[in-house]
Parts: structure tokens; sequence; C-alpha cells
């Protein structure tokens, strides 16, 4: 299904530009990785990973899990969702609605076994009617946004696109969408928004995965190359911090009835930063609205969380 190119009025006449998002919160299962579930299970069907009957086990901070249980349920299938214990409640809920077991694990480093990652495969490697999604490395997940996200970006703007902006939580939607607009125009400008606490931002600049500080962010930031983010085609990196997203997120709520999720409110702060350079006046930047705000009333839409986090919203300028 095709979502919705939407003109963002308050940031584009701020800076002068044409500033849209995809309003990816309008896909079945709410988000984004909607697109990389349903391939993932069509390509794992096609290829007999996946027999009927089987078991679908992913490790996700939500969305993917969404998303796969939206596509796998109704197929008759066993969904296993691993996560760490501290993502948006909301998510957990969505997940148990949809008729998936969510197993919950203390947050810790990638490198640690327990980590939900781990936890994902080492369930399909003990269970051999399940079929692990693996959405950093199953190369489906950039497939999905190469051969919908951005051919629907490139028809919606009638190929009249400058800049495309984007978080990367597995590197799909960047990999993907990064290679279809430079196939149809190298000139085309692609940038990632990284939060911190994520090895991108280093990556790109230096080619060392380091970081500093942490975020609030849920879905993105990554601290090693995936298969996805190898194939991406960058230009160049921008990092937000918590407060700027926070920002532009109760900016969004005021004054163009969107209320996002925290990635979403961290793309178009990215956006704005680069659309307010005078050499960009009038250029036409996209980027993604990966889910809604709705999945996060328990946290950044709740005045005493964030006044515990000292994350009071302020003008964006
Ligand atoms: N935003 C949200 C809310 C997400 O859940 C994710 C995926 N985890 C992303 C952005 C990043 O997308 P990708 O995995 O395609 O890099």
């Amino acid at each position: 299904m095709q979502t919705s190119l939407v003109l963002i009025n308050s940031l584009s006449q701020l800076t002068g530009c044409k500033i849209y998002g995809k309003a990816e919160f309008e896909n079945p299962g709410g988000s984004i990785k909607d697109r990389a579930a349903k391939q993932i299970i069509e390509d794992a069907e096609f290829e007999a990973k996946l027999k009927p009957g089987g078991t679908i086990v992913e490790g996700t901070a939500g969305n993917t899990g969404i998303g796969l249980a939206v596509y796998g349920k109704p197929k008759g299938y066993k969904v296993v969702i691993c996560m760490a214990n501290n993502q948006a409640q909301e998510k957990v809920e969505i997940l148990k609605t949809l008729g998936a077991e969510v197993l919950l694990y203390k947050p810790c480093p990638f490198s640690d076994l327990n980590h939900f990652y781990h936890q994902a495969r080492k369930y399909s490697e003990e269970n051999p009617n399940a079929f692990w999604a693996n959405q950093f490395e199953n190369l489906s997940n950039f497939k999905a946004h190469y051969t919908t996200t951005g051919p629907e970006i490139w028809n919606q703007t009638n190929g009249d696109i400058d800049f495309f902006v984007a978080s990367v939580g597995t590197g799909g939607t960047m990999g993907g969408v990064s290679n279809f607009l430079k196939e149809k125009n190298s000139k085309i400008k692609t940038i990632v928004a990284d939060p911190f606490g994520s090895g991108i931002y280093e990556y790109i600049k230096n080619g060392n995965f380091k970081t500093e500080g942490s975020s609030i962010t849920e879905g993105i930031g990554i601290m090693r190359l995936t298969e996805n983010f190898k194939k991406a085609n960058v230009d160049s990196v921008i990092r937000v911090s918590d407060q700027q997203m926070i920002d532009m997120m109760y900016h969004l709520l005021k004054h163009d009835n969107l209320k996002l999720g925290t990635s979403a409110a961290l793309n178009l702060f990215a956006v704005y930063e680069i659309a307010k350079m005078s050499e960009n006046k009038g250029k036409t930047f996209v980027t993604m609205l990966c889910d809604h705000g709705s999945r996060y009333e328990s946290k950044v839409y709740d005045p005493r969380w964030l006044a515990e986090k000292n994350l009071i919203p302020k003008l964006i300028h």
C-alpha cells in the first residue's frame, strides 16, 4: 500500500523550502517497518525457510514485531518477539493484542548474549520450526524500500527532490531509498539523521563506530555495520539531540496537527537544520514519518515523564 506524502507547512514556510514527510503511520501496523516485515515473510515463504504452521521470531524495538504479527498471524504463523524492557509499553500491548508472544529482556550492550537480538537468534536455533526474520542482515528489508518506498517518493514528487533525510535503525530504509533515488538522479543528496548513543555519525565522518551519550528515541541508532546499511549510498550525516527532537515534536503538534513518534521528530529536526542553510533555499526535502505519537503516549507525550528526563519542550529557532 502507498502512504501519503504530506507537506509540512510550518517548516516549509519557516525555511522557504518544500519539506515533505512520508506518512508511514498509515501502514496497517502503524509504522515504516510494515514494509520490511511483509517482504521478509514473502521471501521466506518463497525460499521455503518459513513453512505452514511455522514460527516467526525476531528481536526488535517493537515496530518490526508489530509488522510481522500484522502480516504473519493471518497466515497462521506463531509470532515470537524479543524486546528490551525499556521500550514504550504501548508497543508491547499492541503486539499482545495482535496475538504475538512477547519476551522481554533487560537492556544490555549488543556484545552481551542476553541482548534481545541474540536471544531471538537463539530461539530460532533451539526451535527447528522457527524462522528468524533478522531484519538487520536480511536484505529483504533493503528490497522492500528499494521496490516500494523509493519509487513512491520518486512518483509522488514527480522526480522533483533535492534531499532525502532519514535516521537508521537497521539501515533498510536508507539502503533501499538512497540506491533507488540516486539511480534516478545521482544529484539527490542523501543524509542520515543520527541520535546520540549511535555510532553511525562517527562511522560516516571517520570510519569508526564510536559514540557518546544516549538517546530516548526508539528504533534508531546502531553500533555496527549491518548488511542493510552497507548497501546505503549516503552523502552526509547530521546529529540531533533529544532536546532538539522534543522541541520539534511539540512544534509539529502545535503548528501542523502532527503527533509523531520520536524518530519522525528527529528526522524533521535534521531536515529543518539543513533547510535553514542559505544555500539550500527553495530546495525540496523528503523524510520519513516513521510512526505515530500515540505509540509513545506514556513517554514523550507525558509531561511528568519529560520533566523527569529534564526535557522541557522549547520553541524551535
Ligand atoms: N523509526 C522507527 C520508529 C523504527 O522503528 C525504525 C526501525 N527500527 C526506524 C525508524 C529505522 O528504520 P530502518 O530499520 O529502516 O533503518
